[in-house]
């Protein structure tokens, strides 16, 4: 039994905000939203972080990509978007499953 609470979130054994799911990913509503709309897209297969992919993984990672348009525009999001994905704990990474945060809904702030 996994201890990943993203992993469980897949397997709906902790209750979510899905707003898309496919064979190869899961999407669904942070639970602490940074901006009016903040989504999470994670691979169904847990992988640890952006750290620990492989080359295998090339596919995968190719078609997250391409998927997220596609939910931030099911969002709302039609005037663009922000993608981050923090690695590690200097990247401020708290849940160790590798997920892309998309954040929007009104123009968010600038990094600097
Ligand atoms: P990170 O800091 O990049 O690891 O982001 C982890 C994100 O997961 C944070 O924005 C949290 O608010 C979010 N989070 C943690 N637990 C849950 C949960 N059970 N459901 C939805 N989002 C969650
Ligand atoms: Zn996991």
């Amino acid at each position: 039994m996994t201890d990943c609470i993203f992993c469980k979130i897949i397997a709906g054994d902790i209750p979510s905000s899905k707003v898309y799911e496919d064979d190869k990913i899961f999407a669904f509503k942070d639970i602490n939203p940074k901006a009016s709309v903040h989504v999470l897209v994670i691979p169904k297969t847990h992988i640890d972080s952006l750290d620990h992919l492989d080359h295998g993984q090339q596919d995968l990672m190719g078609y997250m990509t391409l998927k997220l348009p596609e939910i931030a525009r099911s969002q709302g999001l039609n005037n663009g978007f922000r993608t981050i994905i923090n690695t590690g704990p200097d990247g401020g990474q708290e849940v160790g499953h590798l997920h892309f945060h998309i954040l929007g809904g009104s123009k968010i702030p600038g990094f600097n």
